[in-house]
This record gives structure tokens, C-alpha cells and sequence, in this order.
């Protein structure tokens, strides 16, 4: 399958790209490691008449730290993150999840940007950026913006990205210290899209959890936090029991759509399953 005619531009610079982007307005698209965008040209899902891309913007690459956040230009490559001395210390759970998406190729093409600019429900970055309260910083011409991922991530494959905007970073809030983390994935085969995710912080004190955080992908449009009975557990006991029962609680708190041939309740069923192993390991219960 081949796409449609396109022009092609490459910028040197954001607001080259941004210029482009304000004078072809619906009829452009940016590119940035192409591993969802021209797949879905090649199946003429999207059909832009201008390609606009950002592998020439330097400005968009790298990872700092400054005080406690983590900030990640929107084209670092899935690997980088996946690999970078930096991300494991300052924000493990997003490199553990990193580590999982696709196959080495995809990981060493696609780019933080476009998964959270993408929106899929079952990407691993967009759930990671909710569950942390991760803030996407967005440019147009002229102007930047930070936006909260719970408001950026709209719907499945929508975001509240205008035309005219690229994603210059993500900013993450550094792990707080003896934070500990689980992420757990279930796909058919390694490296599908999951089916379902589960994504936890935590910090166990005298023997008790704290500061309790449950995110969950795959499991509807948009990746979501289980806030409610984060609260519910606050202080309590980090054994066996108290994590089989957050898991069961995250499972009923769930509402998970049948999908892929598979039924809400088994989705409710991996849902329980995937946040208690999380947790597990995050309490330090298991390997
Ligand atoms: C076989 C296969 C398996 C995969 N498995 C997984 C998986 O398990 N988990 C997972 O999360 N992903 C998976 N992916 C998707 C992959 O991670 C993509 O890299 C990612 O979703 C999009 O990133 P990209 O840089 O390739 O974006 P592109 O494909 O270049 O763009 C995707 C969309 O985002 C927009 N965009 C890109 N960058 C920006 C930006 N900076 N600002 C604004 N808009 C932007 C584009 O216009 C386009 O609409 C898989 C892909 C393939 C082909």
C-alpha cells in the first residue's frame, strides 16, 4: 500500500515548522518517527496534503533535570527513554515503561511527541503522563502553553492539540525519594499494543503505603487514574492481603469496554490481576 501525493518540508527551525503548519492549517501534519503516522498514510486513514518534518529541530531532542522535574524533548526516541541513565533515576516508572513498546525498531524510531500527540488508548507514554501527572508543553506561533495530561488526552486518538500546534516536550514529576513503582502489561504477543495496563507509585513506611498512585491503560478511550481508591488505602498495611484487595477494588472501580473480541469482565479480570502484580513489586512483596 502506498500513500497518497504529499509535499514534503523539513524545517531547520520551530518556528519554520510552526509557520508551515499556520499556512496549510488542516491540510498539513507533522511527522516525527512516522511509526503511526505512515502506516495509517500507507492505509489511507490520514490523507495530509502537507508533511511537515520535525527531525531537523534539535531543540525538540534531550532530557534535563531541573529541581524535581524530569523534562523530555517531544522527539526523544522511545530507546532513549527507555535507556537513559537519567530517566531510570529521576522517573523509573517511565523508563520501565518505555522499555516495553513495540519492537526494538519502532523503539529505536518513535518518539515521546508523537506517542502522546497520537493518543492511542493502549500506548504505554500517554498512560505513564496521566498516571504522573505529567504536564505537555505545546508551541504555536508566537506562544507556549503547559497542559495538564489529564486535559491534553480528550479521547481515543484526541487530543487538545490545534492544528497549528507541535508538542516541544513532556515535563515529569521526579519519583519522590523512596518512591517505588510497578508496571505491568498484558498483549498477545510481546510487543503488540497492550490490552491492558497498569501503572503504580508508592512509598511503604513502617510497613504501611503512602502516597498511593493507580494508573490504568487499555481499558477505554483514554488512560485513567484510580484516585478513589488510591485514598481508600492510604496508610495501610503493604502486605499480601491489603494488595490482593487494591486490586480487587482497582478492578471494580474499573470500567473496561469489550474490545478485541475480549468481554468487559475478563478485562476487569487482568485489570485485578495486572495491579496486584504491580503492586507486589512495588511493595517490594515480589521480584
Ligand atoms: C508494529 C508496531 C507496534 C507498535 N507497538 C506499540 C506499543 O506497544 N506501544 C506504543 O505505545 N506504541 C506502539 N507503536 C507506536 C509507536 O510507539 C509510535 O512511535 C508512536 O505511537 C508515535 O510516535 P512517532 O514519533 O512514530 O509519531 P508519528 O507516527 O510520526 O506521528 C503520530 C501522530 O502524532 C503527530 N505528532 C508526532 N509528533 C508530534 C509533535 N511533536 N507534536 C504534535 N503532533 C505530533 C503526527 O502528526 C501524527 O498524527 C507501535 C507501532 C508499530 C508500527
Amino acid at each position: 500500500m502506498k500513500p497518497p501525493v504529499f509535499s514534503y518540508y523539513r524545517p531547520r527551525s520551530l518556528e519554520d515548522a510552526l509557520g508551515l503548519l499556520a499556512e496549510h492549517g488542516f491540510d498539513a501534519k507533522v511527522i516525527a518517527g512516522g511509526q503511526s503516522l505512515v502506516p495509517m498514510m500507507n492505509m489511507r486513514l490520514a490523507q495530509p496534503a502537507h508533511l511537515v518534518d520535525l527531525n531537523a529541530l534539535s531543540q525538540l531532542t534531550g532530557i534535563s533535570r531541573v529541581d524535581d522535574t524530569l523534562s523530555v524533548g517531544a522527539l526523544t526516541r522511545h530507546h532513549e527513554v527507555a535507556t537513559s541513565v537519567l530517566v531510570r533515576s529521576a522517573c523509573p516508572l517511565l523508563a520501565d515503561a518505555a522499555r516495553t513498546i513495540g519492537h526494538y525498531a519502532i523503539r529505536q524510531r518513535g518518539t515521546l511527541g508523537g506517542s502522546i500527540a497520537n493518543a492511542d488508548p493502549a500506548a504505554q507514554l500517554p498512560l505513564i503522563a496521566r498516571t504522573l501527572n505529567a504536564r505537555v508543553e505545546v508551541a504555536a506561533p508566537g506562544v507556549k502553553r503547559e497542559i495538564a495530561a489529564a486535559d491534553f488526552l480528550l479521547a481515543a486518538m484526541t487530543t487538545t492539540l490545534e492544528p497549528h500546534e507541535i508538542v516541544t516536550a513532556v515535563h515529569f514529576p521526579c519519583a519522590r525519594p523512596g518512591e517505588r513503582h510497578g508496571f505491568e502489561l498484558f498483549s498477545r504477543r510481546t510487543g503488540d499494543f497492550a490490552i491492558a495496563a497498569s501503572a503504580v507509585t508508592l512509598v511503604v513506611e513502617v510497613g504501611r503505603i503512602w502516597n498511593l498512585r493507580i494508573g490504568l491503560g487499555g481499558i477505554g478511550d483514554v488512560p485513567i487514574t484510580l484516585d478513589d481508591v488510591a485514598r481508600d488505602f492510604e496508610g495501610a498495611w503493604a502486605d499480601a492481603a491489603t494488595i490482593t484487595r487494591i486490586g480487587e477494588c482497582a478492578a471494580a472501580a474499573a470500567d473496561p469496554t469489550g474490545q478485541q473480541g475480549m468481554s468487559a469482565a475478563y478485562r476487569r479480570d487482568l485489570i485485578n490481576a495486572l495491579t496486584t502484580r504491580a503492586l507486589m513489586r512495588a511493595s517490594g512483596l515480589a521480584e
